[in-house]
């Protein structure tokens, strides 16, 4: 695939699958926000090239052919090699946090190569939120997936992680939890634990057998899990033993959790991810 010289310099803009039509090779951008971003901030106009996503891997350099306050229509003019996500799809189960951390958390994990991130509402878990009110989980679950687009787009991924709905921890112990995938391994890190540490359990999975499996055609699927504020509770760590967890330690310091969970991705992506 050749790729126009100027692509690389463009901005780029994650697009609603069902905004891309393929086949007639067009394209509307109707998010405010971006809309904005287009016109006001980037002063681009009709004209102007950008590159579009859909967030599963389709690229593709745009001409603007219409710029109003309520869409930006495109025509797709070349379709460009999408960046390879890491051969290991990892996800981060990690409780809501004061403050904004968690969106801190949300955004680094992005940039870091994070496929899926699943709130957890643990027994110390300070910040929460009703499980049973569908308004407010989506109202959050909106704004969580707006902050990774941003990252995503701004990183230059190509896809860009999925957020779920928050979770109580009991749920996440589930046999089917946070997906049906099927886990290479799961570790919950606990601080203060007789855990091996994370590098190490990776760099055993890598040296071990494990190795000749890490590549884009066969990705592993790997589950982090970090507690909150207050760590986890005696009968948390139980259960997640039960549940067939490693229990790992990130080293002798006591991490915030937001620091324990982009951390934990970046040695998993360091160690297994990224060998292309
Ligand atoms: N409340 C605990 C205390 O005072 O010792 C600290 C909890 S820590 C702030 C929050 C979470 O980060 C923990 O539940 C754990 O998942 C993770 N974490 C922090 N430091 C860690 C370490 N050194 N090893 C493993 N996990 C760690």
């Amino acid at each position: 695939m050749t790729e126009h010289p100027l692509s690389k310099s463009l901005s780029r803009f994650f697009v609603d699958p069902d905004f891309i039509d393929k086949a007639a090779r067009q394209a509307r951008i109707v998010d405010p926000q971006q809309i904005k971003q287009i016109g006001n901030v980037l002063r681009l106009s009709v004209g102007s090239h950008v590159v579009i996503l859909d967030g599963k891997g389709f690229v593709a350099r745009c001409l603007i052919t219409e710029l109003s306050k309520k869409q930006v229509l495109l025509d797709i003019i070349e379709e460009l090699e999408a960046i390879a996500e890491a051969p290991v799809l990892v996800t981060v189960a990690m409780p809501l946090l004061r403050g904004g951390r968690f969106d801190w958390a949300l955004q680094k994990m992005t940039e870091l190569g994070v496929h899926q991130v699943t709130p957890i509402i643990c027994a110390r878990s300070v910040v929460t939120v009703d499980l049973r009110n569908e308004k407010d989980k989506k109202e959050k679950l909106d704004r969580w997936k707006a902050i990774a687009r941003e990252a995503a787009e701004q990183c230059e991924r190509s896809v860009v992680p999925e957020i779920r709905s928050p979770i109580a921890f009991a749920d996440l112990m589930a046999p089917s939890a946070v997906s049906d995938e099927q886990w290479n391994l799961k570790v919950m890190c606990a601080e203060r634990s007789d855990g091996i540490l994370l590098s190490h359990v990776l760099l055993t999975l890598l040296n071990e057998g494990n190795g000749h499996q890490i590549s884009h055609a066969l990705p592993m699927n790997i589950l982090v899990v970090v507690g909150p504020e207050g760590g986890f509770t005696d009968e948390e760590i139980e259960s997640a033993d039960r549940a067939s967890f490693q229990l790992v330690s990130l080293g002798p310091r006591i991490l915030r959790s937001e620091t324990a969970s982009v951390y934990a991705l970046a040695q998993v992506i360091t160690i297994l991810g990224d060998i292309e």
